[in-house]
């Protein structure tokens, strides 16, 4: 099954439009944007208690943590995971611990693992520049009867043909939406389109789960949480972010409001970030995106407790 799975990935690593970079480049040889070659690199697995409640309230949310990113927002809270193949590429150091090379079948024993540890779903972060190999791992732990739900977690600058590469797998949706206004998005992550191309993939995201199912002890089975990270200074675009959902798929999904942005250590000795990027979210701007939520009525919606906390709290308004 690896040998079957390994050649349909080159299919799509020999010439790479897996992301809308759509770099072109031949991943078993050279490296495109997200600096990733043609297998799946894990850095680390684990059992995560700190997602939203309906994802790790139980026994907690059996997490797989893939380095590197075709998107690369430099303020990223998992820099280390997240740009440590760029950083390497550009003759840097990330630090420990460094991540490992793994075959769909070690994948599925990884699932098996978090499994054992407790995991009440499998919760695959930053998945999508490994989507053919991941979603042939999730093929076949289910083919051999494994039984967890499958949560993609990404952040939301996806082609909807890679989308699609999950359809049938993916039990929960779970992507950013982090910019509308493509001049936010060119400022802070240097890419006009994130908007409009993370509208198109959330739409085939709840084309595929529909509405969100709950089991009996209120963890999530089926469906699409979006995440928003408020952005300093960026009230604006947080408020036509919220239109946008509740417009287009209203309570079908839920959206998890974010208060922690905090400026990163690596942004102190990047050349030309965005002034915004150094701030701290205003609190104010947090309890007005929450006024603006309450006005429109939303009520699947998961809100944060205060700026410097981690605990997501399960507030529907
Ligand atoms: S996944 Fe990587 S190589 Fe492929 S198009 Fe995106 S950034 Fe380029």
């Amino acid at each position: 099954m690896d040998d079957k799975c390994e050649k349909n990935s080159s299919f799509f690593y020999s010439k790479c439009v897996l992301c809308p970079r759509r770099c072109g480049v031949d991943r078993r040889v050279s490296r495109g944007y997200c600096a990733s070659g043609d297998v799946p690199v894990v850095n680390i697995s684990m059992i995560h208690k700190g997602e939203e409640p309906p994802i790790s309230g139980g026994g907690g949310s059996g997490a797989v943590f893939f380095e590197g990113c075709s998107l690369g927002c430099p303020f990223c809270q998992n820099y280390k995971i997240s740009h440590r193949a760029r950083i390497h590429a550009a003759g840097g150091t990330a630090g420990d611990p460094a991540g490992k090379a793994v075959t769909s079948g070690e994948l599925v024993r990884i699932f098996y693992d978090l499994q054992e540890k407790g995991a009440d779903n499998i919760n695959l972060v930053t998945p999508m520049h490994f989507a053919p190999d991941v979603a042939a791992a999730m093929e076949l732990a289910r083919s051999g009867g494994f039984d967890l739900p499958f949560i993609i977690n990404c952040g939301g600058y996806e082609n909807v043909e890679t989308v699609r590469l999950f359809d049938g797998l993916a039990d929960i949706w779970l992507p950013d939406f982090k910019f509308l206004d493509p001049k936010v998005s060119s400022a802070l992550v240097n890419v006009s389109d994130y908007g409009e191309t993370a509208v198109a993939a959330i739409d085939e995201m709840v084309r595929q789960t529909g509405p969100l199912v709950y089991d009996d002890r209120g963890l999530i089975r089926r469906g699409v949480i979006i995440r928003h990270l408020m952005m300093p200074s960026c009230l604006f675009d947080t408020k036509k972010i919220i239109d946008t959902i509740w417009e287009r798929w209203g309570d079908t999904v839920a959206l998890s409001l974010m208060n922690q942005y905090t400026p990163m250590p690596q942004l102190q000795s990047m050349k030309g970030a965005d002034p915004r990027l150094m701030r701290k979210l205003d609190p104010r701007h947090y309890r007005a995106a929450v006024d603006h939520l309450l006005i429109l009525g939303k009520q699947n919606v998961f809100l944060q407790e205060d700026a410097s906390g981690d605990e997501m709290i399960p507030d529907f308004i």
